[in-house]
């Protein structure tokens, strides 16, 4: 038998302008690398009721309910889900980009009957649409995504979670892509679920969900819960509730392992869990409303870059997320053929697109650790470079005087 033998890994360093995962802050891989605790160790519980204090700080909420999924972002969506919704149960979802057709996608598994608002790609909807679609249908739950990466837009949210209550809906909301970068403002919304996740504006790496959960939406979950031995500890029936279809994403198993309980479900992942407190600690040092200001003027930089080389962005200046734009490419402009270039002569990655974008926009993300001037110009000066060295006509300097503009204010 011939035995394989790799050498240590040795990624090449590449600069992640696409639309996630971002580069990881130095300080989040140094706190991976740490040693690993026992589970119920006093040190590590400490961390883990930390790490809840720092992410309702991050979440800007009071909710109790504030930790962490083991697993990518779709892990904290589908514990969201599945912990909200019966089978039978409607489920009304904004359908504007390829991540409210996860919600549709992962709601339809569990057995809920998705209603469908449907937009196009880079539309949202508006107050007034979603409250009379609430009326109409009557759904247990309202979804949607905050920014889609997919279509570079954020559906605004402000009154959503108020009319939810006035019709007694539970909401959701993704906002894996905009944690970090762009105010999530959980009980001002008034949002029952909110999840995330690290690898986008959070600067950490893939593998993290990050959740909060309101008292109302615990209480109705809580009212779901059966012990893996049957009854919920303390209660006398069966509850009248279907239990949780899924045993690791069940949210009521789940907090009470994260409640001084401290019940054994999962053994958190230790690492992560240093990742996703060092990564909260990182940006509640430089103060959320600077993050958000640092990642609205990376993007703005790349935008006015673009609009300088003669190209066109995807979507309305008014619903842009802070960090990732969408540039159309040109006509007989091979897409791939500039990210490939961007990859090999400057290892530099930015984003293709899906669906209905696919082939028509490149997508750049300013996310996290690389939301900042010098990677903004790194970028911008590669792009420029391989566009005229695929024949597009530019004068040479206009996209980066662009964004020395924007960072001078003259913007
Ligand atoms: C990236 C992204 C996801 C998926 O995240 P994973 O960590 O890959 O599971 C979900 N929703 C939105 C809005 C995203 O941008």
């Amino acid at each position: 038998m011939t035995r394989t033998i790799f050498p240590q890994i040795d990624p090449p360093q590449r600069l992640l302008m696409g639309p996630g995962p971002s580069n990881t802050y130095p300080r989040i891989l140094r706190a991976m690398a740490a040693d690993m605790l026992g589970q119920f160790d006093p040190e590590m519980t400490s961390y883990m009721n930390e790490t809840m204090a720092l992410y309702r700080d991050v979440f800007m909420t009071d909710n109790q309910w504030t930790l962490l999924i083991n697993g990518t972002a779709r892990a904290a969506i589908e514990a969201a889900l599945v912990s909200l919704c019966e089978p039978e149960n409607k489920v009304l979802i904004i359908n504007n980009g390829r991540f409210g057709l996860l919600l549709s996608e992962i709601s339809e598994r569990i057995g809920a009957k998705t209603i469908m608002l449907d937009y196009s790609w880079g539309e949202v909807a508006s107050l007034k649409e979603i409250e009379q679609a609430i009326i109409q249908h009557k759904p247990h739950v309202f979804a949607c995504v905050h920014g889609d990466t997919s279509t570079t837009t954020a559906q605004p949210l402000e009154g959503v979670g108020e009319i939810c209550r006035r019709y007694n809906v539970y909401s959701y909301v993704d906002a894996t892509a905009t944690l970090g970068a762009m105010p999530i403002d959980t009980d001002r919304w008034g949002i029952d679920i909110v999840s995330a996740s690290l690898q986008k504006s959070m600067g950490g790496p893939p593998g993290c969900g990050l959740i909060t959960i309101s008292d109302r939406a615990a209480e109705f979950i809580f009212s779901r819960a059966h012990t893996e031995l049957g009854l919920q500890e303390g209660s006398q029936e069966r509850s009248q509730r279907s239990r949780i279809g899924s045993n690791y994403f069940d949210l009521a198993m789940i907090m009470n392992y994260w409640s001084e309980k401290r019940l054994n479900h999962h053994t958190e992942a230790t690492s992560m869990l240093y990742a996703a407190r060092e990564a909260a600690c990182i940006i509640l040092e430089e103060g959320l409303e600077n993050c958000f200001k640092r990642h609205r003027l990376a993007t703005k930089a790349i935008s006015e870059g673009a609009r300088a080389m003669g190209l066109a962005l995807f979507g309305n200046d008014e619903t842009r997320m802070y960090n990732v734009t969408g540039i159309y490419i040109p006509n007989h402009i091979d897409g791939e053929q500039i990210r490939a270039e961007m990859r090999n002569l400057f290892e530099i990655e930015i984003g293709s697109a899906f669906g209905p974008l696919k082939g028509k926009i490149w997508r750049i993300g300013t996310m996290g650790h690389n939301a900042r001037p010098h990677k903004v110009f790194h970028t911008l000066m590669a792009f420029e470079t391989v566009l005229r060295r695929a024949g597009l006509e530019i004068i040479p300097g206009k996209a980066i005087d662009a964004a020395f503009a924007v960072y001078e204010g003259n913007q």
